[in-house]
């Protein structure tokens, strides 16, 4: 499969190249040439397989390795999820499901993709230079345990995370901090999620640092959601859900699906939407933003407007004003021309916004229906999922059963459902056990501990293991100190 550049489609790559890059030269995302066209005959057939092997077959039509060498991988990635099923798809009502997409080592969906992507990068490596790689990674929150998880103790690769010093949840530092590994490093900055990010892209260009990292054997990439390696193996767990919808009777194949997305850089239901140019039966594509309701404006007036207030909310996930893989899609609404894309992410980079074409408007209608909830609705989602069904929800995951909740009531629509739920409850305990209980609890084991009573839920051992890890790093460092910080880490990796 070829790729080439949203912002100039004469830019190509290969899948395994793009993986490497990260990002093309010209700033765009590469996307693929065309879309692997799945028949009902194979969804059906998928019923019969297990998730890596499904994986594989995936996989194997967009990347240049074979499927026996792909199974290997799939077969490792997912072995570390610590259920028998690695997405199962739970039955809330008849036109009702959800795709858990949580059940591995850090217990959100980025697991799906982050375990993959640092073996992709390992085949990358072997195929098209002898270097190693080291991935340098500014995190709020989810992302960087995740990506350390799937970067640890893999051949040939070290992981570097910041992450702002007064800008993560208790337990997500915790998760942090007690990283096992001989190939990882973790450093808090001094300052916002802004300033770690800002530090992070500015090595990356710093010529200087790179002459660096270069006479140390390795070259850099990022794990960030625009990468290829995380985008392919998001669209496995579509093609996965609806062959157990299929397996389950709960459709017939062929039957059309809505999916309900909760949405921040716009990477999983983009994932949604190439299943469904591959061939995947789907009514509507249902984006759900919390309160940063940007998107959701963005798809009823075609306008996107970046110059707005920002929110900090409890879904903190979703926090996002610039949704980085929606530029994929807009590649697709300009009918891949990639000037017109060049344009509007240069209007929005100068004036912080673009307008797509009137009749474009109606266009993404068709694939899209957009709504949001705030903190509020959120939480009251919490308590309704568990009170009318005994089904437990995390933040995010409340948003997208809320606007799926009013989707409903809007249009009458009963087309049989898929919610993705994107992490486990029990990674923000505080504000769950708020949503459950209406009372407040500050320390996050305790909050942890009061749901587990509230519901007979079991608290994950990822969440119990952290309370008597040892924490392995305490630095703080200037972001000036950014660079510096790598290089120590680095002479650490190669002892
Ligand atoms: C990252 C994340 C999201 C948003 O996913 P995108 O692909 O960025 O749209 C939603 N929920 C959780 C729990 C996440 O970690």
């Amino acid at each position: 499969m070829i790729y080439s550049s949203t912002r100039d489609s004469s830019n190509k790559t290969t899948a395994l190249k793009g993986i490497l890059k990260g990002i093309a030269d010209d700033g765009g995302l590469f996307v693929p040439d065309e879309f692997p066209q799945l028949t009902m005959d194979e969804f059906e057939n998928f019923a019969l397989h297990t998730y890596p092997e499904i994986a594989a077959d995936i996989l194997s039509r967009f990347i240049d390795i074979e499927y026996d060498e792909l199974l290997e991988l799939t077969t490792q990635a997912y072995d570390s999820y610590d259920t028998i099923k690695v997405a199962p798809v739970a039955k809330i009502t008849d036109t009702q499901y959800i795709m858990e997409l949580w059940h591995g080592p850090t217990l959100a969906f980025k697991d799906m993709a982050l375990q993959m992507l640092p073996r992709l990068m390992s085949k990358a490596l072997e195929r098209e230079n002898g270097k190693k790689v080291l991935i340098l990674t500014a995190t709020s929150g989810d992302t960087g345990k995740a990506a350390l998880e799937g970067f640890k103790d893999v051949p040939n690769t070290g992981i570097v995370v910041f992450y702002p010093n007064d800008g993560v949840s208790d337990m997500q530092r915790l998760q942090m901090t007690t990283q096992p590994g001989s190939n990882v490093h973790i450093c808090a900055v001094n300052g916002n999620f802004d300033d770690a990010q800002t530090g992070v892209k500015r090595l990356f260009t710093d010529p200087e640092f790179n002459k660096q990292i270069e006479a140390a054997g390795y070259s850099l990439s990022s794990a960030n959601s625009i990468n290829l390696g995380r985008l392919i193996p998001q669209i496995v767990y579509y093609v996965h859900a609806y062959s157990r919808l299929i397996k389950k009777e709960a459709i017939q194949p062929g039957d059309k699906v809505n999916i309900v997305v909760p949405t921040g850089n716009f990477g999983n239901i983009l994932a949604a939407y190439y299943a469904k140019r591959m061939g995947m039966p789907v009514n509507k594509l249902i984006c759900a933003s919390n309160s940063n309701n940007i998107l959701t404006d963005f798809f009823s007036t075609g306008e996107y407007y970046a110059d707005r207030e920002f929110f900090k909310t409890i879904s903190p996930s979703m926090d996002i004003l610039i949704s980085s893989n929606l530029e994929r899609f807009l590649y697709e609404l300009a009918g891949r021309n990639s000037d017109t894309v060049r344009d509007w992410m240069t209007d929005l980079s100068e004036g912080k916004e673009f307008a797509v074409d009137p009749d474009m408007v109606d266009a993404m209608g068709e694939e899209f229906y957009a709504d949001f909830c705030d903190d509020i609705a959120t939480q009251a989602e919490i308590l309704k999922m568990l009170e009318d069904h005994g089904y437990l929800i995390d933040t995010h995951t409340a948003v997208a059963c809320s606007v799926y909740d009013d989707y409903k009531e809007t249009t009458g629509d009963e087309t049989v459902t898929l919610i993705a739920s994107t992490a486990n409850a029990f990674k923000f305990p505080q504000d769950v056990y708020e949503s459950i209980s209406g009372g407040r609890i500050e320390d996050p084991f305790e909050a942890a501990k009061g749901i587990s009573e509230e519901t007979g839920k079991a608290i994950p051992p990822q969440i119990l293991g952290l309370y008597d890890m040892p924490v392995r790093f305490t630095d703080v460092a200037e972001k000036e100190d950014m660079g510096a910080v790598v290089l120590k880490a680095l002479e650490a990796f190669n002892e």
